[in-house]
């Protein structure tokens, strides 16, 4: 095989590995993806229960003005399906407050007189914050100095009320990280995000979304079930033992995968040092999602809202009936419900479950202790850790031929996982 009709060869099948497979596929370069995994798409899988739930491998929303995602995806095609803008929040007292559009009409949702959320200063505040994110592009803000989150919040001058009531339970929601120490250039692309935009999933879940890539590629350009053992230059040595040879190789994993396929590349230490010294973060956020099922009407009341729990200390930090957003979540005449409980609680899957039981009892009445437990989803390694000072772009080219994209080389999003995909793509091409 000459250099030029070798693939290249893409180690993953997440949407970072699709991504870059689509761009190169459209410029006309034979791709190979290889994936240990037994479907496409990574972090983002939907499983099919027996009884006709789907159910995704933990709560995850696509924010429909991503503009990676408004690039690569036929947003037709996938029946995108929104929740409504806004929340029901639970308060440390057990009261619910509804806000509707806080982002959208902050004025109009925060300043309801029923609002126990945030003095006038705050709302204010708020409407001062989408001014600003509106005034920027997506880049400029991902681009900008950054502190942490709650850091940043302080300074702006928002209220530990507010802060407590409404930052913490909605963006450490989103970042998986109650204690908002994530960069707060990350949380300004958020915010403009959900202000411009809305939270939606695709009809049938959210593994629409990488099937949606890989349906575009050549058949059999995607090889699953298929792990790679290490990469060395434009080489890929399978779990097998193959050995493929690609016209370049781009590595589309997590993090620490990477690192320990890499790290062998050369087989000497200096080579390990200089992968180190390279930056390959592999620190991660840990989330639990817990899937209940109830017969008759959704205890979500069909508004499409999320739950929010601002209790301190509570398991069950975010709730979500997907079902009420797109039908084709739970069979006809029974209702899903999704529990997201961030963070290390130490507690085996029973336990867990046990104590959510007790929770959604008092937050949705008696009835919630028959709700049926379908599945839970413990995800270790959900999102990449993203910290103030860590740069918004890793550097892409590892050496020639050799490139790695993913959410770990940027920040925790699929945006970031798409734009590096199409990013070493144009590296590739030019
Ligand atoms: C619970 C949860 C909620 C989330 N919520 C949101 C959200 O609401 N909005 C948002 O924007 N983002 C969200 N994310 C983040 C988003 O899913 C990720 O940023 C994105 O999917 C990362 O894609 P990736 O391609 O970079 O990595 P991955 O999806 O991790 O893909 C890596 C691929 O590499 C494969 N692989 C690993 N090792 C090997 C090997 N040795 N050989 C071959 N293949 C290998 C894996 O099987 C996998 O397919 C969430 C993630 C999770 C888990």
């Amino acid at each position: 095989m000459t250099s030029s009709s070798k693939p290249i060869i893409i180690v993953g099948a997440g949407m970072a590995g699709l991504a870059c497979a689509t761009w190169l596929h459209r410029a006309g370069r034979p791709v190979l993806i290889l994936d240990a995994a037994d479907a496409v798409g990574g972090r983002v899988r939907t499983d099919t229960t027996p009884d006709g739930f789907r159910l995704d491998r933990g709560f995850q929303v696509l924010l429909t003005n991503y503009p990676e995602a408004r690039r690569i995806f036929d947003y037709g095609a996938l029946q995108l399906k929104s929740f409504r803008s806004g929340a029901v929040i639970r308060l440390a007292n057990g009261h619910e407050t509804t806000l509707q559009n806080p982002l959208q009409r902050p004025l109009s949702a925060f300043s309801a007189l029923t609002s126990p959320i945030g003095s006038l200063p705050d709302k204010l505040r708020i409407v001062s914050l989408v001014r600003h994110v509106l005034k920027h592009t997506p880049e400029a803000l991902l681009a900008r100095p950054a502190t942490n989150t709650l850091t940043f919040l302080q300074r702006y001058g928002w209220s530990e009320q507010m802060i407590n009531t409404f930052f913490k339970p909605f963006f450490g929601g989103v970042f998986l990280d109650r204690e908002l120490s994530t960069a707060s250039n990350f949380f300004e692309f958020v915010f403009q995000q959900f202000v411009t935009g809305e939270a939606a999933v695709p009809a049938l879940g959210m593994q629409q979304l990488p099937e949606q890539l890989a349906s575009r590629l050549p058949a059999n350009s995607v090889q699953l079930n298929t792990p790679v053992a290490a990469v060395e230059g434009t080489r890929v040595r399978l779990k097998s033992g193959q050995v493929l040879d690609g016209a370049a190789v781009v590595v589309a994993t997590d993090g620490l995968t990477a690192l320990r396929l890499l790290a062998g590349r050369s087989g000497n230490a200096d080579d390990g040092c200089m992968v180190q010294a390279t930056g390959f973060p592999t620190a991660a956020r840990l989330t639990t999602c817990t899937y209940f099922a109830a017969d008759g009407n959704s205890p979500g009341r069909g508004d499409k809202l999320l739950r929010l729990n601002a209790t301190p200390g509570a398991l069950a930090h975010n709730v979500s009936f997907p079902a009420d957003v797109s039908a084709a979540y739970a069979p006809s005449g029974r209702s899903l419900i999704s529990v997201s409980t961030h963070g290390e609680r130490s507690l085996t899957e029973a336990e867990l479950t046990a104590g959510l039981r007790d929770e959604l009892a008092a937050w949705f009445g008696p009835a919630a202790r028959q709700w049926e437990h379908v599945r839970s989803y413990r995800i270790p390694a959900a999102l990449p850790v993203y910290l103030p000072g860590q740069p918004v772009r890793q550097s892409l080219k590892l050496a020639d031929g050799l490139y790695r994209c993913g959410d770990w080389a940027a920040y925790p999003s699929l945006n970031a996982a798409l734009a590096t995909g199409r990013e070493v793509a144009e590296m590739l091409l030019a």
